[in-house]
């Protein structure tokens, strides 16, 4: 080994100098910064997973969220935010203004679906609950997407970034949407003049949602993540009769059984078979009676693409299949059948910077994260880009988190299936480690996307 020479210490001195007197003041303090506020979530985690259980085993229907918007003002008011309450019936935006900088939304989802619990869990929903518009029995209800675990992830993301502002510059705002199921709950928001209400306009937006992926794996992606939606119900109308004397009715549960099976041609007959597309029927409603024709049959639709012309073309086709059917049945014109355009979502497409950004800080300061780079685009759909899709900034990143227990997620694979279960089955888990490990991909994302220029 070389000696050291008066020389060479001298040059030794002054690099140890700069190592530790500058390396750890830009970079380890840090370092240790994003650490301290993780290791306070994790003190924070008993709370939070208390916060989640609540709002799991109560689940509320899109726009009924009263019990759960009741729950995140309370908080947002504790944690010293300003909340405006009520928009788009019960969404709440929480704003805290913390000196110049950029102005940053962060969002999450509040609603539950019409699925029965199955998993048994100590906290499973016994909630029952009634569609809007559908006159009927109540549905059991569930939060079967983990919506639950969004909103208790953005309440603990709220709590660290009101405790560390001195750590960021700028203004925060946290939205809390009614109905994204349905796909109308941010439009709802933003009609509802959101903007004109007091909530500022955001230079970014993220948000993020439960993906049945292990703990600790994440996917940021840019580009297109998921698909565009339209939900379409189509009313048939014919003429109700006896069962027996079909000759003297016009059946429009014949109408729809056609329907259903020609609607299922313009996919596989009329789409370019390189592009993505789904068409799928939910639901057929008619009738009550064996030996009665009813005078009406309703037919609800969904249709998820990635482009324009292929949303058009099944449109289009879903139109002309129904007048061809009413033509074929000598109905008058008057009669054809009638399409209802309920809600759609535009395809989400991540922002390149942005969500590169927020992968480098995710990775570069919680431990053991991985990213999954190749996991697919996702034919299901979101609103939660329509926040911001009529502005002239629409800078939005949306990222996936896994909240399936790893070892449950394991076994599923060694099973041969791609995952334990997938979001909207009655067996649909959120793991307890899911729920602090959200808030520090929450937290980190913020407070990053405040302190880069
Ligand atoms: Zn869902
Ligand atoms: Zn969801």
């Amino acid at each position: 080994m070389e000696k050291l020479t008066a020389f060479n210490k001298r040059k030794f001195f002054y690099f140890l100098m700069i190592f530790f007197v500058l390396f750890p003041v830009v970079h380890s303090d840090t370092i240790s910064e994003y650490e301290k506020i993780q290791e306070n979530i994790d003190k924070d985690e008993k709370r939070l997973v208390e916060i989640f259980k609540d709002i799991h085993a109560n689940p509320e229907l899109g726009f009924q969220e009263n019990r759960t918007a009741n729950i995140v003002d309370t908080e947002f008011k504790n944690l010293g935010y300003q909340t405006i309450t009520g928009i788009g019936k019960t969404g709440v935006a929480a704003i805290m203004k913390n000196g110049d900088g950029p102005i940053v939304m962060y969002r999450a989802d509040m609603d539950g679906l019409a699925v029965k619990e199955t998993t048994g869990l100590p906290y499973a929903s016994t909630k029952v609950g009634k569609l809007e518009g559908v006159d009927g029995a109540e549905l059991p209800l569930m939060h079967a997407c983990g919506h639950d675990a969004h909103v208790t992830w953005m309440l603990g993301a709220a709590k660290v970034m009101s405790e560390n502002k001195d750590k960021w510059k700028g203004t925060l705002v946290f939205i809390a949407q009614p109905a994204e199921e349905p796909g109308l709950g941010a439009r709802a928001m933003v009609e509802d003049n959101m903007y004109k209400k007091g909530v500022p306009k955001p230079d970014y937006l993220i948000g993020m949602h439960t993906a049945p992926i292990p703990v600790g794996t994440y996917v940021a992606v840019p580009g297109a993540r998921m698909a565009g939606m339209d939900q379409i119900d189509v009313v048939f109308n014919g003429v109700g009769g006896h069962g027996s004397a079909p000759q003297v009715a016009k059946d429009p549960v014949i109408m729809s059984a056609i329907a259903v099976t020609s609607y299922q041609s313009i996919v596989s007959r009329a789409i370019d078979p390189q592009n993505a597309a789904v068409l799928t029927v939910g639901s057929i409603q008619a009738g009550t009676e064996n030996n009665v024709i009813p005078a009406s049959s309703l037919v609800k639709i969904n249709l998820r693409w990635f482009n324009e012309n292929d949303r058009n073309i099944m449109v289009n086709g879903i139109q002309r299949i129904n007048e061809g059917i009413a033509f074929s049945y000598g109905l008058n014109k008057d009669m054809y059948p009638k399409m209802i355009r309920k809600g759609w979502a535009a395809p989400l497409v991540n922002d390149k910077e942005l969500t590169e950004r927020i992968e480098r800080a995710l990775q570069s300061n919680i431990k053991g994260i991985e990213n999954l780079k190749n996991y697919p685009p996702a034919m299901g759909s979101e609103d939660f880009h329509h926040l911001v899709l009529d502005n002239t900034k629409h800078i939005y990143s949306y990222i996936l988190v896994g909240v399936a227990d790893p070892k449950v997620f394991e076994k599923a694979q060694k099973e041969g299936k791609p995952f334990p279960y997938f979001n909207h089955n009655g067996n649909f888990m959120v793991d307890l480690k899911a729920i602090s490990y959200g808030v520090k991909i929450a937290s980190i994302s913020l407070l990053d996307v405040f302190n880069n220029k």
